[in-house]
């Protein structure tokens, strides 16, 4: 696997500290009620959107809710090339997200489940196997309890579990994928490579924080000084996202305080010409600092 060590100063340690937080609980915004009329006013759409309402964790649910939604129809996945099957209870699933909800339509784009069929054949069956947990549990497993050798290996997988929670719209448990993920490689000492930092440009939009996970990665192995890495380790990545590109190259200047470098305009007559040390030079431009 194309994922490289970690530097001695683990990338976590940029995070804010959980002190920080707890010091500043005295809170500047009171969750008052009229601040949350005022939100419900200025986003009225909310009300009706289920996926941006904060919900009770699974396992909390009534015995009669929770007994509600583990009846009706049982709906078949298919998951990953070979199409593993799992059958899973519909009302739990669209209690989750609408997207397993095959009655409404969305807006233009196709209907993605026939005949009590969906077919999930790009996502990964091991990323399932931990959503199915999520879904009907309402909890991952921690990767702290894990023994050191099979930390990567789990958070490799939660950096695919996150791809499947933007393709089924489960913003809550992405987010806990996303700890799980650093989490693993701050405590395995590893951190995803090219190879594993691609599949995230290409399912991701834009404003994702995973690809700004990433990119922060990518640039602090390529500014490391203990690492043999350069950006031509990217250049694959690069080609296929020119988004990669911009991004690691502002994670870069973000990282280092945007240092000003010496004026290339400036110095040696002949630092850019083609001719070897020494040989003789008729100079065109007469510069005033010859060092
Ligand atoms: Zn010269």
């Amino acid at each position: 696997m194309g994922h490289t060590s970690l530097g001695v100063d683990p990338f976590v340690s940029q995070t804010p500290s959980t002190p920080y937080a707890t010091a500043n609980s005295t809170p500047f915004n009171p969750p008052n009620t009229l601040d949350r009329i005022y939100s419900t006013y200025r986003h009225p759409r909310r009300r009706h959107s289920e996926a941006q309402m904060p919900r009770e964790n699974i396992g909390d649910l009534s015995a009669k809710k929770f007994a509600e939604l583990l009846s009706g129809p049982i709906l078949d996945i298919f998951v990953g090339p070979e199409g593993r099957q799992w059958s899973l209870h519909q009302n739990l699933l669209t209690h989750h997200s609408r997207f397993f909800d095959d009655s409404g339509l969305v807006n233009g784009t196709p209907k993605r489940i026939k005949d009590n069929k969906l077919d999930l054949k790009d996502e990964d069956p091991g990323a399932f196997e931990l959503l199915v947990k999520w879904l009907y549990q309402g909890k991952i497993d921690d990767v702290s309890w894990m023994p050191k050798d099979v930390k990567w290996e789990y958070a490799f997988k939660c950096q695919k579990l996150y791809l499947l929670c933007d393709t089924v719209g489960l913003s809550e448990l992405k987010n806990q994928a996303i700890d799980q993920f650093r989490r693993g490689c701050h405590e395995a000492g590893l951190v995803p490579g090219p190879d594993e930092m691609k599949p995230i440009y290409e399912k991701t939009p834009p404003s994702s924080p995973f690809r700004k996970l990433v990119s922060k990665i990518a640039a602090r192995q390529i500014m490391d000084p203990g690492s043999e890495k350069d950006a031509t380790s990217y250049r694959e990545c690069f080609v296929q996202s020119p988004d990669f590109a911009v991004d690691v190259i502002n994670a870069i200047k973000e990282g280092s305080g945007g240092s000003l470098f010496d004026d290339p305009t400036e110095g040696n007559g002949c630092r850019y010409h083609e001719h070897e040390d020494g040989e003789n030079c008729h100079k065109t431009v007469k510069f005033k600092d010859m060092s």
